[in-house]
């Protein structure tokens, strides 16, 4: 065979390949890779077909169908008070490429990215597949807050770029205004990029805002934030995101995006744009909170203990120490074989496999898989 080398230093099999295809093997309910089991908004569905039927159906532009760029402009202008306009958003494919190729249109061979770990699985891999290399910075434990110290210290003649994930995937921690006062005098006087990975921006909780790159003057000049549909809209299957920065990062992105992926799935774009008009108001965060604090209130029942409660996310991170001494990818897969829930073990989102005896529990699913894994649960954990 012709010798192959590989590209990154990620997993063969995702994590949440692996831990998905565990629990139909072992007919577990799933509460491991994060995707809603319930269906998406009926009316959100007729669109998609409307748009097919409309003729929707040949390439869009390359940055994206004008109609779903004025709804997310719309929508921005309200989250976040700033007006952006064609000029300034991407659809993308999805968020995870919206990453690589921000990745991709910065950075130089031998460049340095931070990362804050625990991390979302893709980033390491898509830095080294454009050449950079992951420079991981741990959050404090158990309060998943920065470590900010180790944060300066990680900070190099070579750093070209943060990763920043909030809501955070997988421990539903969100950052506030004075973690970004912080981080833009860190960087200031530095040449340092800023990628926020900002997914579940609506599916956050208990009333707080939700603070944004975008909202962050100081940080214009240098930043990409990075949004998917699949969580608000709890369509994961459709990979539709969008990537926001100013004109001049806007323009370089598509220089890359317009030979990788070129344009994105035109009948989904007019379906989202147009659902968009038509309910402007979001409820995902209304819907997830309430799955969260029942999911919550049923783990009180058994031996886990929760580090923080997730403020955002579809994600709750359980510590199992008094159930178990075994490492946490051998009791997630216990747990999945033996007691019929799949869950992710968290050692999966650092580069070293640190292992703290970690579960991360998806709740965006119906009442009933969450009541009856906890049953399960319950029938093996306690008594
Ligand atoms: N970032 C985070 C933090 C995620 O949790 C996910 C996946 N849910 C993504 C990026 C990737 O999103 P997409 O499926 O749109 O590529
Ligand atoms: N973002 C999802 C999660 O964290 C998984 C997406 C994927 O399977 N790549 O579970």
């Amino acid at each position: 065979m012709i010798p192959l080398f590989p590209k990154h230093t990620g997993a063969d099999t995702t994590i949440f390949s692996v831990m998905s295809a565990l629990a139909q093997q072992y007919n577990a309910i799933n509460l491991s890779q994060g995707f809603p089991d319930y269906p998406i908004e009926e009316d959100l569905g007729n669109l998609l077909y409307e748009a097919s039927r409309k003729g929707f159906n040949q390439y869009a532009p390359m940055a994206g169908l004008p109609i779903l760029q004025e709804a997310i402009a719309t929508h921005t202008a309200r989250s976040t008070g700033i007006t952006f306009g064609s000029p300034n958003i991407t659809i993308t494919p999805g968020a995870s490429y919206g990453i690589y190729t921000a990745l991709a249109t910065i950075l130089q061979a031998g460049e340095e990215v931070i990362i804050l770990e625990p991390a979302y699985d893709s980033y390491i891999p898509a830095i080294e597949m454009n050449g950079g290399i992951p420079v991981p910075v741990a959050l404090n434990s158990p309060t998943f807050t920065i470590n900010w110290a180790l944060l300066e210290e990680s900070i190099t003649l070579k750093t070209k770029a943060i990763i920043v994930n909030t809501p955070h995937n997988p421990t539903g921690m969100v950052w506030q205004q004075s973690d970004w006062d912080r981080l833009t005098k860190l960087i200031a006087e530095r040449n340092i990029y800023v990628l926020s990975d900002e997914v579940y921006e609506q599916v956050i909780f208990d009333g707080l805002p939700h603070c944004s790159v975008l909202s962050q003057p100081a940080l214009q000049d240098r930043c990409f934030a990075i949004y998917s549909f699949g969580k608000a809209f709890h369509n994961t299957g459709w990979k539709v995101g969008y990537v926001v920065a100013n004109e001049a990062l806007t323009k370089a992105f598509r220089r890359v995006h317009q030979f990788l992926a070129f344009s994105v799935n035109t009948p989904a774009q007019y379906a989202i744009a147009t659902y968009m008009q038509q309910f402007p108001l979001n409820n995902s965060g209304i819907l997830l909170a309430q799955k969260r604090n029942l999911f919550n209130e049923l783990m009180g029942d058994l031996p886990f203990t929760l580090p923080q409660v997730a403020k955002g996310s579809y994600f709750q991170v359980a510590d199992y120490s008094a159930i178990s001494p075994l490492p946490d990818t051998e009791f997630a897969a216990w747990l999945t074989k033996e007691v019929g829930v799949a869950t992710i073990p968290i050692s999966a989102f650092y580069k070293n496999g640190s292992d703290a005896k970690l579960i991360r529990f998806c709740f965006a699913k119906k009442e009933e898989t969450l009541r009856a894994a906890i049953e399960r649960m319950k029938a093996h954990l306690i008594g």
